[in-house]
């Protein structure tokens, strides 16, 4: 009789993207002649960047012709993209990741998921609270049931501090989903201390690297003294160059960084990833990693980062507005997010904007129990759109 993983029986069900597609629907029905705008969900909208385009279009015609057709790539990602990327994100600021550290994959969201494929049944795992929910359900599935909850909220500017935390693997996320909160250095580096002085690890998700903007903010775990020892970082093109649909980001593994086995051996998990790789995973596509090369040129820096200042203006145009209508908002600084305190139930005050503004946002709910009595509202769309919602808002407020 073949029988079924029953760890998936005990996955939170998430309602969540369903359950605000539901009531987006009903209101449309409702509704049919109104213009719904969606702040809800955190997919870029701006089209990829002409420095990206044009290297995709030749890597096309690489691939239609014979000397330069390329059929399966390294499963870690081709050294023409791994050079740039420890280039421009990690030497240019001063931090020691070296070009054989870094694995390409088609996003950071299955390698935040696969990761923890390489460690114990029984680890103990610690998460933030609201948290992307990735992190829960991927362990759920691997049978870790057990997993602690470091409450993120106004009172520690949502950022955990390591004190009372046991857990033997901590995700971090900064700056974060959904809170928009960003980390500081010293905040970081107590969590290093924490991974070393009890031979644990950190998963540090960078996906909203790119939104850093405020001087002094650290982009990288690895900026921490003795991160090497401990951590692991996943990026992603996807919000830094709008790769939402093409697909491609990239972790990063220590040479020193060990876990232990059962006699206390030392184990190396670069050699691990690299197996678990190249026997799961065959490589992101040329043409994506071509695309990806480009964010790195002299053009692509620059379209790319003009498309991140445009969504942090909205960011900034959103949080003003919530501000100037009387509500506390963390977030949208460094951050497509806005996390805005709205002082009671979450669904009910997104079905208020809903209702009397026709405005799609994400109860706080849905991210976890620390996320109830906030909303998030994303400054992925248009700028017109963007003023239009906050217009409707401020006077649905
Ligand atoms: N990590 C966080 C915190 C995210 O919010 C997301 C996407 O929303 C991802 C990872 C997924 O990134 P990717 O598109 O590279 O899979």
């Amino acid at each position: 009789m073949i029988r079924v993983n029953e760890n998936y029986s005990r996955i939170k069900p998430t309602y969540l993207f369903a359950e605000i597609a539901a009531r987006v629907a009903a209101h449309q029905k409702a509704h049919p002649d109104a213009k719904v705008i969606r702040l809800g969900i955190g997919d870029v909208t701006e089209p990829l960047a002409p420095a990206v385009i044009a290297a995709m279009h030749r890597a096309v015609d690489d691939e239609a012709a014979r000397g330069t057709f390329h059929g399966y790539g390294p499963e870690q990602g081709y050294a023409f993209l791994r050079d740039r990327i420890a280039e421009v994100d990690f030497h240019a600021r001063g931090v020691d990741v070296k070009a054989d550290e870094i694995f390409v994959s088609d996003g950071a969201k299955c390698d935040c998921g696969n990761f923890q494929e390489l460690l114990a049944a029984d680890a103990k795992v610690a998460v933030g609270d609201p948290v992307y929910p990735v992190y829960v359900d991927t362990n759920v599935m691997a049978g870790r049931h057990d997993i602690q909850l470091l409450p993120c909220t106004k009172a520690n500017s949502f950022v955990p501090s390591p004190d009372g935390c046991d857990a033997d693997v901590v995700y971090l996320c900064y700056p974060n989903n959904p809170t928009g909160a960003t980390a500081s250095l010293e905040q970081l580096q107590a969590w290093v201390d924490w991974a070393n002085a009890g031979r644990r690890l950190i998963l540090f998700d960078a996906a909203y690297e790119a939104f850093i903007r405020t001087p002094g903010v650290p982009h990288s775990i690895f900026e921490c003294k003795g991160a090497r020892t401990c951590a692991v970082e996943m990026r992603s093109f996807s919000k830094t160059a709008g790769f939402t649909g093409v697909r491609c980001g990239y972790t990063v593994v220590p040479s020193e960084l060990v876990a232990y086995a059962a006699d206390g051996a030392a184990v190396p998990l670069k050699p691990m990833w690299t197996r678990r790789q190249t026997t799961k995973f065959n490589g992101a596509s040329y043409i994506t990693q071509r695309g990806a090369e480009a964010v790195y040129s002299p053009e692509g820096l620059a379209q790319t980062k003009a498309q991140i200042d445009f969504y942090l203006e909205n960011a900034r145009l959103v949080s003003a507005a919530l501000a100037k209508a009387g509500y506390d908002v963390a977030g949208g600084v460094d951050s497509p997010y806005v996390w805005v305190d709205v002082k009671g139930d979450s669904w009910k005050f997104f079905d208020h904007l809903l209702a009397e503004a026709n405005v799609v946002t994400t109860p706080g709910a849905g991210f976890g129990r620390a996320g109830e009595g906030f909303i998030r509202i994303s400054a992925f769309n248009s700028r017109e759109n963007v003023l239009e919602a906050i217009d409707r808002i401020s006077k649905a407020l």
